[in-house]
């Protein structure tokens, strides 16, 4: 066993203890002379020191110190740590007079070297146990021996504290080396943190020169694709013969799939680096679909397939989402029902998904489904087709084209919009894809915006169509506005409900006619067929055709048709040609001759509404009147008295003016005879809205230049008679 040194201070002010310690702790113990055993005796006890017991450690050296005083013990340990030779534990008595006692020594010792290990020797206790504890805390650096000392006991307290004062060091400086590794470590990482930020950095500055190159070359690309493609359609407007033609349709074709394809890879990695923002604006969602049915029509058209889109009761008009990302996937899905299509036809749904309540009140979830008659999708491959690249059938998608990409693109703008996608195919039955999105309610509609409702008050539609769909999108909406509406599957079908009805005395409002194929001479046939019974020539005639030609709407015209509208139908092209025709719209169009109702007059009345003056001083009236003409689509000002409504009708060309007949400043009377020796004020309508009834004040009312009279309280159903019949004398 190697001899280790450890350092010992025996702080006593009695020179005798000092002795005795460093000779029970000194190998040399054995060696006694008579007069130390005595001693030893003397203060250990007598038997403390058994005979033949070798009271040394040959394991262990001790080098002893001596101080004789606190202070002394206190510089001797600052001294020795400065050597580098620490103590590793002090033997200390309590009472050393005259200077600081054992326990101020400790105290001042552990303030700068809190790792010796203290023995407190004492023969009574100055202190007790607790305010010991009180003052140092609580430490497992100290013991106490008392007087007399046990020679053995000193010997194994001098190991175990010396050893463990070892052990602590060597604990003590493993934690250094292991702090300097850990620190070591941390530099190293902090460098490869440094080193990766700067890979980052590089990578982001490669991927924004990326994307600037995507979208440098994605602008180079569309600008001259859309040249092509643009000049094009313009050599097909002009004179062509049969071969040119061909030549030209070609060019257009290989144009649009170029097109097509150039978005898709262009926008793939967008996609991919998560760079695709999804704007949050207020849109509305109709116009986004049926845009979508419109664009795609002259492709399902070309291939002889039907295209509608429906919108089922409840989806809002107004949402606040991303309108571009919505037309993206629709066209994509639509234009892939459409090239997967050879016979039948493809449908455009949007209603609320049933599983969406969980989105709450400011969220909706809207499920669209593009369904189509077409090839239909394998089971086992109907998982793989939303991966880029992935095409079900070579020899198909050869025969088709495309890259493979939409579907993937499509699933991931779906996602980015909080919905999911799927598909439900089977070979040959035709395949429907569906998808939801979560969109936002638009919380402040603005005035603009807010539409008036659609109501046809109960007007009798024929429905004439030899397409289930049709039949379906028509039948719902217009029985969603407050009509009835009637499905006739053949001429025949028809003709025979024109003739009941028009029997007893019920007659149909309108009949729409819509063929399949979109066959002229079969819209003529049908107009002359209804048009030989007497009693069924004023029922006006809508034709609804997905194959449009330039000519064709005038021609059908002049075979009595009053309508001529094109599929797919927009829901509110179909509303205004009907109120038109009911007379709940005004024809923005001044002609003499009644004008026939296009898609481009349905769209004009979108922004043609009346102007209505409202002249009431009571407050509850004019809002009761305001709403009842805004529900009608009718914009509103109003006045508080006759001279207030002077002015206005200067300023302003009204439809008509609602004018209350006592009011203060001006009464309606003498605002009437003013308005009517205006300009604009010769022709206008002015209907009084009076609270008497007496014949007289009727008569009073029309010397003044009124056209009608009400009487309040009014019924909302009058008022809307009114505007009627005023929108059948403009039209
Ligand atoms: P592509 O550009 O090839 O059309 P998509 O990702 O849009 O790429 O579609 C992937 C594949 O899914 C198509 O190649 C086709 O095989 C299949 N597919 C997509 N839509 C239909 C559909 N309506 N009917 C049948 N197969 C379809």
């Amino acid at each position: 066993m190697s001899l280790s040194e450890k350092r010992i201070l025996l702080v006593d002010d009695n020179a005798a203890i000092h002795e005795d310690f460093k000779h029970i702790l000194s190998p040399a113990a054995k060696d006694k002379d008579t007069e130390t055993r005595f001693l030893e005796e003397e203060l250990f006890g007598e038997k403390s020191i058994p005979q033949g017991i070798d009271a040394s450690d040959d394991a262990v050296k001790y080098i002893i110190d001596d101080a004789h005083q606190g202070e002394e013990a206190v510089a001797m340990v600052d001294e020795a740590v400065r050597e580098g030779r620490p103590y590793a534990l002090a033997f200390m008595d309590v009472r050393m007079p005259p200077g600081i006692d054992g326990i101020q020594t400790i105290q001042q010792i552990w303030q700068k070297h809190a790792h010796i290990e203290m023995v407190i020797c004492t023969a009574y206790s100055d202190y007790s146990w607790d305010q010991i504890m009180e003052k140092f805390g609580r430490t497992d650096h100290l013991m106490f021996i008392k007087k007399p000392f046990d020679a053995i006991a000193v010997k194994q307290i001098a190991l175990s504290l010396t050893t463990k004062w070892d052990l602590d060091k060597k604990n003590r400086e493993h934690q250094i080396e292991l702090e300097k590794e850990v620190e070591y470590r941390t530099d190293e990482l902090k460098k490869m943190v440094e080193h990766l930020s700067e890979l980052k950095a590089r990578a982001e500055a490669d991927t924004l020169a990326k994307s600037m190159f995507l979208s440098n070359v994605s602008h180079e690309i569309r600008t001259p694709l859309n040249g092509i493609m643009g000049m094009t359609e313009l050599l097909l407007d002009t004179e062509l013969d049969e071969d040119q033609k061909n030549y030209t349709d070609a060019i257009k074709k290989s144009g649009d799939s170029l097109a097509a394809m150039v978005n898709d890879v262009l926008d793939y990695p967008k996609l991919e680096a998560d760079k695709t923002p999804i704007s949050h604006i207020d849109f509305d969602i109709r116009t986004a679909v049926e845009d979508v049915a419109e664009l795609m029509s002259i492709r399902a058209q070309e291939k002889g397939l039907e295209l509608a889109a429906l919108f089922h009761a409840g989806v809002p008009e107004i949402l606040v989402g991303d309108p571009e990302r919505i037309r993206q996937i629709l066209l994509n899905l639509t234009g892939n029902a459409i090239k997967f299509t050879e016979k039948g036809e493809v449908f455009i749904q949007v209603s609320l998904d049933p599983h969406g309540t969980a989105a709450g009140d400011k969220q909706i979830k809207l499920l669209f489904e593009v369904s189509d008659t077409g090839i239909g999708i394998a089971p086992q491959v109907k998982a793989k087709i939303f991966q880029s690249f992935e095409q079900a059938d070579e020899l198909i998608s050869r025969q088709f084209g495309g890259t493979g990409l939409g579907l993937a693109i499509s699933k991931k703008l779906v996602e980015l919009m909080g919905g999911e996608i799927d598909v439900e195919s089977e070979p040959e039955s035709g395949s429907t894809f569906r998808f939801t999105a979560l969109l936002d309610r638009a919380d402040e509609i603005e005035p603009r915006k807010i539409s008036p409702e659609k109501n046809l008050y109960g007007a009798r539609i024929l429905v004439l169509s030899d397409n289930p769909t049709s039949r379906k999108v028509l039948s719902l909406y217009t029985t969603h506005w407050g009509g009835n509406c009637f499905e006739a599957e053949t001429l025949e079908q028809a003709i025979e409900v024109l003739h009941t009805s028009a029997d007893s005395g019920a007659s149909y409002d309108v009949t729409i006619v819509d063929y399949k194929g979109g066959d002229l001479e079969r819209y003529v046939a049908t107009a002359q067929e209804i048009h030989t019974y007497q009693k069924l020539i004023n029922i006006p005639l809508v034709c609804l055709t997905a194959k449009a030609r330039r000519g064709d709407a005038q021609f059908l015209q002049n075979h009595g048709y009053r309508g001529y509208l094109t599929k797919p139908i927009k829901q509110s092209h179909l509303y205004n040609a009907l109120a038109l025709l009911k007379g709940l719209l005004k024809n923005p169009q001044p002609t003499s001759e009644k004008s026939l109702i296009t898609k481009h007059l349905a769209e004009e009345l979108c922004n043609n509404r009346l102007y209505a003056l409202i002249v009431d001083d009571n407050i509850v009236n004019r809002k009761i009147l305001t709403l009842v003409l805004e529900k009608q689509g009718i914009r509103c000002d109003v006045a508080h008295n006759g001279r207030e409504a002077v002015d206005a009708a200067a300023e302003k060309q009204y439809d008509i003016l609602f004018m209350d007949c006592r009011m203060p400043v001006m009464d309606g009377y003498e605002a009437t005879q003013l308005i009517r020796q205006s300009e604009k004020g010769t022709a206008v309508p002015i209907i009084a809205v009076t609270a008497a009834k007496s014949r007289e004040e009727r008569e009073k009312c029309i010397v003044a230049g009124m056209n009608e009279f009400i009487s309040k309280p009014f019924k909302a159903s009058e008022i809307v008679k009114i505007i009627a019949h005023l929108v059948e004398k403009q039209s």
